[in-house]
């Protein structure tokens, strides 16, 4: 595969596209450290990402892009917020949300 930022191989990797950018810069800012991801997924409406080990520097770099998260549409890396009323929370621009709504009835 990739060598350069990818080559923090992800084990698992759950999230949509609108996170792409986000999760590049991440991986661009973990270079440095040692700690290699396992797993990057979407949860609670944040990107979510564990180490395979603790390093504060690391730690703080992916409490940084948990927080920026909030405010990225998962689907498509528009301005969103967390919606608390689909079937799970999820971080969604207007548009999204109004198709995840029309697309589950709720
Ligand atoms: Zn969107």
């Amino acid at each position: 595969m990739d060598n350069g930022i990818y080559n923090k191989e992800v084990v698992c990797r759950e999230f949509g596209y609108g996170w792409n950018d986000l999760y590049e810069k991440l991986c661009g800012e973990l270079e440095p450290y040692n700690a290699k991801i396992m797993q990057a997924k979407e949860k609670y409406g944040n990107l979510t990402v564990y180490l395979d080990e603790y390093d504060k520097k690391a730690y703080e770099i992916v409490q940084k892009y948990y927080v920026l998260s909030q405010y990225i549409c998962e689907q498509c890396g528009n301005k969103g917020i967390a919606r608390q009323d689909l079937y799970y929370i999820r971080t969604l621009c207007d548009d999204c949300y109004n198709l995840e709504k029309k697309k589950y009835d709720i």
